[in-house]
C-alpha cells in the first residue's frame, strides 16, 4: 500500500472527515433548517394524490425528532418529482407529505407555501414546541436546481444552524444543497447522511474479507464505474439481472433474445479476465427462466445448460443459481448488492432477488454485512421481506453509487469545514 502524505487534511478531506453532525450543536431555541429527501412515489390525481412508500419520510424521522427533543425551532424542505410549469404545481405539492410527517411525528406541520419567503421569519418566532415549518417543493422555485444565492439567500436569513439530510440528493449542486450550506457557519449532516457514509465508506475502505460484490439490474453500462472502483478489492463478483446476458454473451454463450449490450461485450470480456486474472472468481447463472416476450410473457419456463434458445429471452436467474449463489453468499464477510437478479417487478421474476435478499439475512444473523445500494434492489429487498435483516440499505439510489464510484458529493463537500476555523464560532 502506498501513502500520500497529508491524507486525511485539506483537499484530501474525504468520508465524514471535517462534517459536524447535528450532535455537534447546542439546538435549543435555534433556527434549523433541515434539508430532506422526501421526495415519495405518490399515486393518484391532484387534489387525491396518495404516497404509495414513505420509507424515506421513515428514514427522515430520528433527525427531525431529534431536533424537535432538544427544544429547536425546525424548518424542514424538500424536492419532489420534476415539476416544470406552475400547472405542474399540484400534481408535486408535497401536501401529503406534510400530512403524513404530522401523523407519525404527532406535531403540527405548517406548509409555506412560496419556497423562496419570507413567511417563515414571521412564523419561526412564534412558533410552538408542537410545531414545525415544511417548505413547498423546493423545486417550485427555479432557483433550487439552478443553485441560485436567491433562493439561499433568502434561507440563510432565518437559518441558524443548517443539517443536510437528504443523502439522495446530495450528488446534485443544487441551491439548498450546495449555495445554502455555504453561507451558514453551523452546518452539519443528520444521522441518515451520517448512517450512509459510514456503511458505504467501509466498503470503499477495506470491506471484512472475502467480499462478494453481486450485479445485477438493468444495464453494465449504469455499473462500469462502480465495478471499476472496487475491482482490486472484490474476491467474487456474481452476476445476474440483464447484465449476465451480456457477460454470457462474452463468453461465447446463447442468449437468445434476452437483453444484451453489444457494445460493452469486449468490457465483458476484459472484466472477467482481469478478474480471473487475480485468481479470484467470476460467477453467472447456470440457468435462467426464460419467456417468449418480455412485456407479454405467456411461455415461462425454466432453462438448464448453457444456451438461452433463439426465441425465448432469459428473465430471472434459475433455481440452480438460485442455490450455488446462496451459498456463496453464506461464504462471504461482506457483500454488497446492486441490481436485481431479474425483472422483480412481476411477480413470476423475482424469485431469484428475492433468494438472494433471504440469504444475505442469513449472512447478517452469523455475523456478516450485507449492504444493498440502488433504488430497485431496495425496493426488491423490500418486497422479499427481509429488508429489515440487512446491515444497511441506502436509501441514496444514484447519490450512493455515485459515492462509491468515488465522486465528490457536493452535498457532502459543502458541509465540510476545516476544524480550526470553525471552532471558535461554534
Ligand atoms: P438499481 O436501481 O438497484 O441500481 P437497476 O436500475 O440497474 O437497479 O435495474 C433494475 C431493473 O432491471 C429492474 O426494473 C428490473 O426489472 C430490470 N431487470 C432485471 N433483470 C432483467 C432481465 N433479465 N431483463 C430485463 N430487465 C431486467
Ligand atoms: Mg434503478
Amino acid at each position: 500500500m502506498t501513502t500520500r502524505p497529508g491524507a486525511g487534511f485539506g483537499k484530501t478531506l474525504s468520508g465524514l472527515q471535517g462534517i459536524k453532525s447535528i450532535e455537534d450543536f447546542e439546538l435549543k431555541d435555534q433556527r434549523v433548517f433541515i434539508r430532506l429527501d422526501l421526495n415519495v412515489p405518490m399515486s393518484g390525481e391532484a387534489g387525491a394524490l396518495e404516497i404509495t412508500d414513505d420509507t424515506r419520510i421513515r428514514a427522515a424521522l430520528p433527525t427531525v425528532k431529534y431536533a424537535l427533543e432538544k427544544g429547536a425551532k425546525v424548518i424542514l424542505a424538500s424536492h419532489l418529482g420534476r415539476p416544470e410549469k406552475d400547472e405542474d404545481r399540484a400534481k408535486f405539492t408535497l401536501e401529503p407529505v406534510a400530512e403524513r410527517l404530522g401523523e407519525l411525528l404527532k406535531c403540527e406541520v405548517i406548509l409555506i407555501e412560496e419556497p423562496n419567503s419570507d413567511a417563515p421569519k414571521a412564523l419561526l418566532s412564534g412558533l410552538k414546541p408542537n410545531q414545525l415549518l415544511l417548505l413547498e417543493n423546493l423545486r417550485f422555485d427555479v432557483g433550487e436546481t439552478k443553485n441560485a444565492p436567491e433562493l439561499a439567500n433568502t434561507i440563510a436569513s432565518y437559518t441558524d444552524i443548517y443539517i443536510n439530510d437528504a443523502f439522495g440528493a446530495s450528488h446534485r449542486a443544487h441551491a439548498t444543497i450546495d449555495a445554502l450550506p455555504k453561507l451558514i457557519a453551523k452546518r452539519g449532516c443528520g444521522f441518515l447522511i451520517k448512517k450512509e457514509i459510514e456503511n458505504l465508506s467501509g466498503l470503499l475502505a477495506g470491506p471484512a474479507k472475502p467480499f462478494l460484490a453481486i450485479m445485477g439490474g438493468a444495464k453494465v453500462s449504469d455499473k462500469i464505474k462502480v465495478i471499476e472502483k472496487m475491482i482490486e478489492s472484490i474476491d467474487t463478483f456474481m452476476i445476474g439481472g440483464a447484465m449476465s446476458y451480456t457477460f454470457l454473451a462474452a463468453k461465447g454463450l446463447g442468449v437468445g433474445k434476452s437483453r444484451v449490450e453489444k457494445d460493452k461485450i469486449a468490457f465483458a470480456r476484459e472484466l472477467m479476465e482481469r478478474i480471473e486474472a487475480r485468481g479470484r472468481k467470476v460467477l453467472l447463472p447456470v440457468d435462467h427462466i426464460v419467456a417468449d416476450d418480455f412485456l407479454a410473457p405467456t411461455k415461462i419456463e425454466t432453462i438448464s445448460g448453457e444456451s438461452i434458445p433463439e426465441d425465448r429471452l432469459g428473465l430471472d436467474i434459475g433455481p440452480k443459481t438460485r442455490a450455488m449463489y446462496r451459498e456463496e453468499i453464506l461464504r462471504a464477510k461482506t457483500v454488497f448488492w446492486n441490481g436485481p437478479m431479474g425483472v422483480f417487478e412481476k411477480p413470476e421474476f423475482a424469485k431469484g432477488s428475492f433468494a438472494v435478499a433471504e440469504a444475505l439475512a442469513g449472512l447478517v444473523a452469523k455475523g456478516g454485512i450485507s449492504i444493498v445500494g440502488g433504488g430497485d434492489s431496495a425496493a426488491a429487498a423490500e418486497a422479499s421481506g427481509f429488508a429489515d435483516q440487512m446491515t444497511h440499505i441506502s436509501t441514496g439510489g444514484g447519490a450512493s453509487l455515485e459515492y462509491l464510484e468515488g465522486a465528490k458529493l457536493p452535498g457532502l463537500e459543502a458541509l465540510r469545514t476545516v476544524r480550526e476555523s470553525a471552532a471558535p464560532s461554534l
